[in-house]
């Protein structure tokens, strides 16, 4: 029966996501979720929400969210297009958009979703290795491809380019399409949306799922120009033209629209994040100096793989990667100051368990 699976389908190496628990008293800071609810007015929404129109196929055209969407960038609602996550946005504009004959290009060390998708849709691919200092060189991004995407900032490092980066970038790539993957941008990095209106190859993507604590309602956009956004349109008209649900429509309008929420939400997570990076700094730890809501840190002393293994035995869940130049790194989403308060009391237990045995 396999062999009757096309070949590229059955190799794929699926993409691993944080492992979710039902485990009761967890410090969950392993996915890079939220740890504060949505905004009050989501949940208002949702229970405003008339559940006789769901007999009612959702508005194909998204236009109040789309509108609403556009106001928060200072565009316009054909340059905005929704999708189910922005895994959803990215994963259609891979096939909409990468379909040259020469590889597409990313980082060596990335959103693992990209390779996956590449094997998936087989789209060729060449990899860059990011510097000893875990950055981006833009140079490599010179050469001729079938298309670009990075994440801004960057996952699993955490790290940042600016506006100069991204304007080099798009120099060097006139004739292909650059996605940018903004799913963490909120939490303190550059945004590109304003570059959207000068570059007409430029897709920039985005996530409700981080910045807006909405992960379970699976809402992601990109923005792009006119003519970027009408193919994706085209592409989804020809699998699915109803992506977003109607509830999920209201909820992420009403989130879009609180904007004193949401500035409050990530400045308690910059907050967080800024005061754990210093401790475990204290602790001996290398902590990257991150614009997204986790810190990716390694210990000269310690392996960080028993480390993560240690901390789960403890319920806490943060995440290890087990990939080439990362492994002795652990990725640590920001929680409450609750959560990281337990984090650290366990991480400094497992210091003084390693050093005592
Ligand atoms: C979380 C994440 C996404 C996907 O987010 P959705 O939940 O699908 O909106 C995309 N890219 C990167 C780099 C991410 O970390």
């Amino acid at each position: 029966m396999e062999k009757l699976w096309r070949r590229n389908v059955r190799d794929i190496d699926p993409y691993v996501p944080g492992e979710q628990s039902k485990e009761q008293n967890i410090v969950k800071i392993n996915a890079n979720e939220n740890p504060y609810p949505p905004s009050p007015q989501v949940q208002k929404a949702i229970n405003d929400f008339n559940c006789g129109k769901l007999r009612f196929y959702p508005d194909a055209n998204a236009t109040d969210f789309k509108t609403a969407v556009a106001e928060f960038y200072e565009l316009e609602a054909e340059n905005v297009f929704l999708g189910n996550g922005s895994d959803d946005v990215l994963a259609l504009a891979f096939q909409a958009f990468f379909n040259s004959d020469l590889p597409i290009a990313f980082p060596d060390i990335t959103y693992s979703f990209y390779p996956v998708w590449c094997r998936l849709f087989e789209i060729p691919f060449k990899t860059f290795p990011l510097g000893s200092d875990f950055r981006i060189n833009p140079e490599d991004y010179r050469a001729e491809s079938g298309g670009v995407v990075i994440p801004n900032p960057n996952a699993p490092t955490s790290l940042g380019e600016g506006k100069a980066f991204i304007e080099k970038l798009m120099d060097y790539n006139r004739d292909c399409i650059v996605i940018i993957d903004e799913a963490y941008v909120d939490f303190g990095g550059y945004s590109s949306a304003e570059l959207v209106k000068k570059y007409d190859n430029l897709l920039v993507t985005g996530s409700f799922s981080k910045s807006r604590s909405l992960a379970g309602m699976r809402i992601g956009y990109a923005l792009g120009s006119k003519e970027l956004i009408g193919i994706l349109e085209a592409v989804k008209n020809s699998y699915n033209s109803y992506t977003v649900s109607s509830i999920a429509m209201a909820a992420g309008t009403a989130a879009i629209k609180d904007k004193e929420y949401f500035y409050t939400t990530v400045a308690k997570v910059i907050t967080t994040r800024e005061r754990v990076k210093t401790e475990l700094e204290a602790l001996g730890f290398e902590v990257l100096d991150s614009q997204t809501n986790f810190l990716f840190a390694t210990h000269g002393k310690y392996s960080m793989r028993d480390y993560f293994e240690w901390l789960k035995g403890q319920k806490v869940f943060i995440r290890y990667f087990n990939l080439p130049r990362i492994d002795n790194y652990v990725r640590i989403t920001v929680g409450t100051n609750e959560e990281m308060d337990i984090f650290l009391a366990k991480t400094r237990e497992y210091i003084d368990f390693i050093n005592t045995k």
